[in-house]
């Protein structure tokens, strides 16, 4: 609109001819320049399409010359496939292996599906036949697909066991590699602070495998932290981070990086006397590392950021100590009563943020002593943050001294009054009774 209130268009109207020339003079530079542009962008593409069809003519004739060397560096066999579609008994020199002139990416990758191949068909040999479960409810999802509640009718001398189970689906065969790992992981685990493993289950008919571990009621600690929603004491919270510590010292000593520890990889159950037992779970990215070697660079794995060391985010370093410095994490999961780390930031800010040296608060009524375990975990320099033996002494230790205060609470309360009532400390000593929470069936989750 122009300052007077009028349209511009019809200012600009029918008054003047010379404007009507002067459009069409623009039109037709406009075609032209229209033209010449579309012009270079064909001679580009072809020129394009020309250069990627010689590459791969040339990269065509290096595999054959790979392909078609043999004897003077010796062959390596391949294990046989058992005729497996596609792949059939492949020969392949260690030059081919070695340099990455004679090694076309598609040679590699065909050696490796060939071994993983093989592999699987050696698991589902082992496996036991899953018509021994009955299969339930799904309990959660996670990177592999569905866990599912079993119940396995495992035969016995005389009848069979009922044994409740978890059974995680792998549906996704491009998954089988981390599948297969946690399977050789978890089977040489065992500690009452590690979910327990039953191995592999198979669904032949419909070729499908899983996973099977014991069924933790209660289900993920971040999930559970979330449905008390605050109902729970900082003596069941300490306990929480003791179970994950310990069954987290158990792996250092057995020399396995877990690499994703989380509040969502750590199961809960309750035991017979109402105490919460956190274990650890869910090995789809652990390695294990030979015994002198502490630490190791790779880049395999999708980190999860916000649980995620300094040196993992900088260089993909892991060892125990960056699980520490994700137990840290968990630690402030369990005092922040299941809030998500660093909630409305990005994976990049938070790790621009933790490079730079910020680390999480303190969690809302959480007391100093629980919050330096914390920070310890934190430290810059691994060597400088506790070991899971050390962060089960420090755990320990504040423990010791809440039995003191609590103690000496209660004998002042007695030398005050016997009258009025249980006193805080014995309220806490019975608070796990208070708090327990039933689900929809009723029952104790
Ligand atoms: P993923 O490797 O796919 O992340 P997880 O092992 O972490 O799989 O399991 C995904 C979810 O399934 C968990 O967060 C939990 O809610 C549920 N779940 C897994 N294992 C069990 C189990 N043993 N008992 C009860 N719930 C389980
Ligand atoms: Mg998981």
């Amino acid at each position: 609109m122009s300052p007077q209130g009028q349209d511009d268009s019809v200012q600009q109207g029918p008054n003047s001819n010379s404007g009507s020339s002067s459009s069409v003079g623009v039109i037709i530079a406009g075609s032209v320049t229209a033209g010449v542009f579309i012009l270079l962008l064909i001679i580009v593409i072809l020129a394009i399409i020309v250069r990627k069809r010689r590459t791969i003519q040339s990269f065509n004739q290096e595999k054959k010359m790979d392909m078609e060397h043999d004897g003077a560096s010796g062959v390596v066999h391949l294990p046989n496939t058992g005729g497996l579609p596609g792949i059939s008994r492949m020969m392949l020199t260690p030059v081919a292996e070695n340099s990455p002139r004679n090694s076309p990416l598609a040679v590699r990758r065909a050696v490796a599906y060939t071994a993983q191949t093989a592999e699987r068909v050696k698991l589902e040999n082992q496996a036991t036949n899953i018509d021994q479960v009955e299969i339930g409810r799904p309990l959660g999802a996670g990177t592999f697909g569905e866990v599912f509640y079993g119940l396995w009718r495992k035969p016995e001398e005389e009848g069979y066991a009922s044994i409740e189970i978890a059974l995680k689906k792998l549906h996704r065969s491009d998954k089988f590699e981390n599948f297969r790992e946690e399977h050789v992981t978890l089977r040489q685990l065992q500690h009452s602070n590690i979910v327990r493993y039953f191995g592999v289950f198979m669904d032949h008919n419909r070729h499908e495998m899983y996973l099977a571990t014991e069924y933790m009621k209660s289900g993920s600690l971040v999930d559970l932290l979330q449905i008390l929603s605050g109902k729970i004491s900082e003596e069941q919270m300490v306990e929480m981070s003791l179970g994950a510590a310990l069954g987290m010292s158990y792996l250092e000593e057995s020399n396995v990086v877990h690499r994703s520890l989380s509040c969502r990889n750590l199961l809960v159950s309750i035991d017979d006397s109402g105490h919460y037992i956190v274990k650890v779970s869910d090995f789809g990215n652990a390695k294990c590392v030979s015994g002198d070697k502490r630490d190791f660079v790779a880049s395999d794995i999708i980190v999860p950021v916000r649980w995620s060391a300094v040196e993992v985010l900088r260089d993909n370093v892991f060892s125990s100590k960056s699980d520490v410095w994700s137990f840290g994490v968990c630690m402030w999961e369990i005092f922040e009563k299941g809030k998500e780390p660093w909630a409305d930031c990005s994976d990049f800010q938070v790790s621009e943020w933790v490079l730079r040296g910020d680390r999480l608060s303190c969690p809302t009524d959480c007391a100093d002593d629980l919050y330096e375990v914390m920070t310890s975990c934190w430290q810059e320099a691994p060597e400088d943050r506790p070991t899971f033996k050390d962060v089960v002494q420090l755990i320990g230790g504040v423990m010791t001294e809440r039995q003191r205060e609590k103690g000496e609470e209660e004998e002042d309360t007695e030398s005050e009054s016997e009258e009025e009532g249980p006193s805080a400390a014995s309220r806490l000593q019975n608070g796990r009774a208070e708090i327990d929470v039933e689900d929809d069936e009723g029952e104790t989750l």
